[in-house]
Parts: C-alpha cells; sequence; structure tokens
C-alpha cells in the first residue's frame, strides 16, 4: 500500500521567508551598515525611524520601545497608573494587553466585544466604568480598528485616557485618521508591536509609542531609557526598554513598502470575501467608519446547535482538516483572558463575557500575507469547502 504523506505547511499562516527574498538587498545593507557603525543602542536609526514611523501615522512623535507589551505598559506609567486604578480593555485579545495592566499594579477590567467587529462594545465599555477607573484600551483586532468615535466620546465624558492597542492596526484606518494619529480631546497613545509576524515586523522584538502628545511622548522616551534626560542625569527612576538599533534600521528599511503591502491584504481579503461567501461561515465584517490592516482574516463556523462543545468540535474539526492539508490555520484566540488561569483572579467565569466566548469557539484564521498567491489562496478555499462537503 502506498503512503501519502501529510504535506506540511505548503501554505502557512504567515510567510516572512517570502517577504526577505522580496526585499533581501535592502535589509542586508541596513543590517551591515549598523553592524559597522557599532552604533548598537540609540544609534542614528533610531530616531530615522521614529521620524518616518510618526510620518507614516500622522503623528508628532513616535518613541521606539523594546515591544509591543512595553509599549503599552510605559504608556500606562507615563499616565502615573498604578494600584487601586482599573483600566478598561477586552477579553478577546493577546494576552499582553492586560499584562501591561497587571504591570504597572492596576486592575484589568475587561469587557465584551462588539459581535461584528469584535472589538470593544462602547454601551459595556461605559457601564463598567467606576470611580477607579483611569484609561481605555481598545484592541484594534485583526487590524479593524474599534469604534474610536464613540470611545473617544466616553473618554471625554469620563475623563479618561485613551490608550489603543494597535500592535495588530499598522496603517489602518477610522474615518480617514491613520491608526497612530491620536485624538488631543483626551490623554491618548497608540501602541505598536513590531513583532516579526505583525504587518510590519522587525526581525526580534520591537515596538512603539505614538501621540500628539508632546508631555506624553516625552515621558515614554524618559521612562524606556532609564529615566534619562542626559548621559549621567536620571530625572525619573526609569526602565531598559529601548528599541534595538538593528531592528530600527530593519523596520526603517521594509517602511517604504508597508503601504503596498497593506494593498495586497486588502486585495486578498477583498478575493476571499468572494470566494468564501457560499460556505456555511461568518465572513469578517469591517465598519463603515474604518478600513482595516488586514492583519488577519478570520472566519467564523457556524454549529447546529450554539454550545461551547458543538462550537469548538465543528471549529477544530475544521482547522483539524485545513492544516492536515498543509494549511497554516490558527487561532487568535482560543481561550479569552477572563478564562486563563492567569486572570483566574478577576472572579469572571463562562458566560460573564458571551461574544468573546462565542468569538474564541468558533474562530479560524486563514492564511493572509502581502505575498500569498491567489494560486494558494484558491487552494485555501478549495480545501475549506472540502471540509463541507464531505459532512
Ligand atoms: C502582538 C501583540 C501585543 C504584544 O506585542 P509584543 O511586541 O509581542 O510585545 C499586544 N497586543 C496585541 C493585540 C498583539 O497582537
Amino acid at each position: 500500500m502506498t503512503h501519502t504523506p501529510i504535506p506540511h505547511q505548503l501554505i502557512p499562516l504567515v510567510d516572512l521567508k517570502a517577504q526577505y527574498r522580496a526585499i533581501q538587498p535592502a535589509i542586508d545593507a541596513a543590517i551591515a551598515d549598523v553592524v559597522q557603525n557599532t552604533s548598537f543602542i540609540m544609534g542614528p536609526p533610531v530616531r530615522d525611524f521614529e521620524a518616518a514611523w510618526a510620518a507614516f501615522c500622522g503623528a508628532t512623535h513616535a518613541v521606539g520601545i523594546s515591544s509591543g507589551t512595553a509599549a503599552l505598559e510605559l504608556t500606562l506609567r507615563a499616565l502615573d497608573i498604578g494600584p487601586g486604578d482599573e483600566v478598561i480593555t477586552v477579553a478577546h485579545t493577546f494576552i499582553a494587553t492586560a499584562e501591561a495592566i497587571s504591570a504597572v499594579g492596576a486592575t484589568p477590567v475587561l469587557v465584551d466585544i462588539d459581535p461584528c467587529t469584535y472589538t470593544m462594545e462602547p454601551a459595556q465599555t461605559a457601564a463598567a466604568i467606576t470611580p477607579a477607573t483611569r484609561a481605555l484600551i481598545p484592541v484594534h483586532l485583526y487590524g479593524q480598528p474599534a469604534d474610536l468615535t464613540r470611545l473617544i466620546r466616553i473618554a471625554c465624558e469620563h475623563d479618561l485616557a485613551l490608550v489603543e492597542d494597535a500592535a495588530q492596526a499598522h496603517g489602518a484606518t477610522w474615518c480617514g485618521h491613520t491608526i497612530g494619529d491620536t485624538t488631543n480631546d483626551v490623554p491618548s497613545a497608540a501602541c505598536f508591536s513590531f513583532y516579526p509576524g505583525k504587518n510590519l515586523g522587525a526581525y526580534g522584538d520591537a515596538g512603539a509609542v505614538t501621540t500628539n502628545d508632546e508631555a506624553l511622548a516625552h515621558k515614554v522616551a524618559m521612562l524606556r531609557n532609564h529615566g534619562r534626560t542626559d548621559k549621567y542625569l536620571h530625572e525619573i527612576k526609569g526602565f531598559g526598554e529601548r528599541i534595538d538599533t538593528l531592528q530600527a534600521a530593519i523596520l526603517a528599511a521594509k517602511l517604504p513598502h508597508l503601504a503596498a503591502w497593506t494593498q495586497s491584504r486588502r486585495r486578498l481579503a477583498a478575493r476571499y470575501d468572494s470566494l468564501l461567501a457560499d460556505l456555511p461561515l461568518h465572513l469578517p465584517q469591517v465598519a463603515p467608519e474604518a478600513q482595516s490592516a488586514w492583519h488577519l482574516y478570520v472566519v467564523r463556523v457556524q454549529p447546529a446547535v450554539d454550545t461551547p462543545d458543538a462550537r469548538q468540535s465543528l471549529r477544530d474539526g475544521l482547522l483539524a482538516h485545513l492544516q492536515a492539508h498543509g494549511i497554516g490555520a490558527g487561532i487568535h484566540y482560543p481561550i479569552p483572558l477572563h478564562l486563563q488561569p492567569a486572570y483566574a483572579d478577576l472572579g469572571l467565569t463562562r458566560g460573564d463575557l458571551p461574544i468573546t466566548e462565542r468569538v474564541a469557539d468558533t474562530c479560524v484564521s486563514l492564511p493572509l500575507y502581502p505575498e500569498l498567491t491567489e494560486t494558494q489562496q484558491d487552494r485555501v478555499v478549495e480545501t475549506a469547502r472540502g471540509f463541507f462537503e464531505g459532512r
């Protein structure tokens, strides 16, 4: 009997090698330049990238940070948020969003998401505000901005800071404004991650904070670099959370391509929309005010009965089928934060955030990256179709 090997990741979820091949000379030159100049810490490429990133976002300031997680944490510290304070965010996100709140000693208050956009639900956010609330952290998940119009209004009414988790939203827009061009109505900043798989990815950890608030930018810049205002003068107690020169140089070499990469993601997402339209799946919906950066293309299965077991077994079936056929599908994220052991202390259980739970139980991320070919995409769609036809 002949044995057919299972093809291993014919089409990955993200293909960083394809991107490197496309721009290898520029990346190699940027790396060689940093190594030759040996200005590894806060070298000239850091300032150059910060200026270029601020310009891309339409913000007046960008501060390079060691990671997206550290960008969130230092922003909260710069806003003097700490023990006794509450910060409202969502449970349907990567855990770093809440960890930053915990790291400064504040309490994360988790609210449910909008069933269409999977982002922070404004009415529930307003309802969760207490006298201890200091800030909101909406997450622009999968590249789609949260409802900033309503969230800014809520922040204004209750005198709260607005810290946007923009780790997945490079180049996304809300009402024509690029994410990162933050509001001046309340203290606000946007926190970006340049983790390798993000839409703009470094070759290691990196992040940035953008803001139009000069004092906030200055404080974040001091905090990331040991509270320094000068080499030997430490104005405040800070941290060692600078972006590496090497990462800044790589990001600066990649940034000129980001707009075209985002266009490619948008084109591929629209193509998925039409190719998948006849399958029994919930497809992504984008708010009319938004342009998504399409970090992820996330579909949801529709079980015949709506119980956690039925949802998960259908979803896990689709995922296993895709993976068995070499399609690198993923789940973002299977366990919402309120059901994570790390956040058991919040005292929430299944049933407390029903929309979050339903999305977590039913979501599947399909391969999406700028270099994905139409042939590869057709194969993803046909494999998904095969799963439903086989049932
Ligand atoms: C990636 C990510 C982070 C954390 O960024 P790192 O650079 O990995 O620290 C935070 N929030 C969200 C939503 C993310 O996707």
